[in-house]
C-alpha cells in the first residue's frame, strides 16, 4: 500500500487546483490580463499544478502563456471529434487550442442535460485524445438516511463505465457537492465530511478496478474554496487540491489559495 500523497515510484506528487472561469470573464484582454497576473504568481510555485480553465474561445490567446505548473483546460468537451454538431468543440479542437485538461460533469452542465452517459463518453474521447479529464461528481443534497451515498456511487461507477484500468492515473476526480458550490465561504465543506467522503470515492475506484492504483487518483475538493477555507481542507480534509469558481478569476484571491497550497 502506498502512502497517500505518495505515488508508487516514491515521488511526492504535486497538488492541483483547477480554476473554473464558467462565464466570469467575457473580454479577451481582461482575461489576458488576470492569466498573466497568476502566470507570474506561478512562477515561483513548485509543488503545485494550476489549471486555468477560461471559456473555450480565450484558450488560443492564452495558449503561449500557459508553461511550467500552469496549464489550460477546457469547461467541457463534445463526446464527437468531427462532424455535423453545430456549436460543439470536439477534443481535437481544444487541444489544438491549447487545452490539455478538460472538465467533465460539471453540476452546472449536468443541470442542463449532461446524463451519466453523456459524461461517460465525454471522458472516454477526452482520455482517446490524451487530454486528462477533471471529472466533477457530486451530490446535490445531503440527507440523513444516507441516500447520498448511493447517488454518488451510481454517478461514479456510471461516469466511468468507458474507462479501463490503464487509464486510471490519468484521470482526477473533483468531487464538488452541489450544496456547497456559489455559497459564502464558511459554507464550503468541513474538512473532516471532505475526508469521509474521499475514502468513500477511493473504495469505489478500488471495487471498480481492482488491483490498480487508486491512490495515484488525485480527489480534488470544489465547492466556495477561498483563503479562508482551504487551509484546513488540506491539512484535515487531506484534499488533493481543489476545484475553484469564483475565486479563480481573482489574481490576489487564487493567488492566495495556490500559495496556501504550495506551503502545505
Ligand atoms: C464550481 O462551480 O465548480 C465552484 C467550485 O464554484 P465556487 O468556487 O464559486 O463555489
Amino acid at each position: 500500500m502506498v502512502k497517500k500523497g505518495k505515488l508508487s515510484s516514491g515521488k511526492t506528487r504535486k497538488k492541483i487546483i483547477v480554476g473554473n472561469w464558467k462565464m466570469y470573464i467575457t473580454d479577451k484582454r481582461q482575461a489576458k490580463e488576470i492569466f498573466g497576473k497568476i502566470k507570474r504568481k506561478m512562477l515561483k510555485v513548485e509543488m503545485v499544478k494550476t489549471v486555468i480553465c477560461p471559456p473555450v474561445s480565450f484558450l488560443g490567446s492564452l495558449s503561449l502563456a500557459a508553461k511550467g505548473n500552469l496549464f489550460l483546460g477546457s469547461q467541457d468537451v463534445f463526446f464527437e471529434n468531427q462532424g455535423s454538431f453545430v456549436g460543439e468543440n470536439g477534443p481535437e479542437m481544444v487541444k489544438s487550442a491549447g487545452a490539455s485538461f478538460v472538465i467533465i460533469g460539471h453540476s452546472e452542465r449536468r443541470a442542463r442535460g449532461d446524463s451519466d452517459e453523456v459524461v461517460s463518453r465525454k471522458i472516454a474521447v477526452a482520455l482517446s485524445f490524451d487530454l486528462t479529464p477533471v471529472i466533477c461528481v457530486g451530490e446535490k443534497e445531503r440527507d440523513d438516511a444516507g441516500k447520498y451515498l448511493s447517488f454518488l456511487e451510481t454517478q461514479i461507477r456510471e461516469s466511468l463505465s468507458k474507462v479501463s484500468g490503464r487509464f486510471l492515473g490519468k484521470l482526477i476526480i473533483a468531487y464538488e457537492p452541489v450544496w456547497t458550490i456559489g455559497r459564502p465561504f464558511k459554507d464550503a465543506m468541513k474538512p473532516a465530511e471532505f475526508e469521509e467522503t474521499a475514502l468513500f470515492i477511493r473504495k469505489i475506484l478500488s471495487d471498480l478496478y481492482k488491483n490498480e492504483d487508486v491512490l495515484s487518483v488525485p480527489v480534488l475538493y470544489g465547492g466556495s474554496v477561498s483563503s479562508i477555507n482551504a487551509g484546513e481542507l488540506l491539512k484535515e480534509g487531506k484534499a488533493d487540491g481543489f476545484l475553484v469558481g469564483r475565486e479563480s478569476v481573482s489574481p490576489t484571491h487564487f493567488g492566495e489559495i495556490v500559495e496556501i497550497v504550495e506551503k502545505s
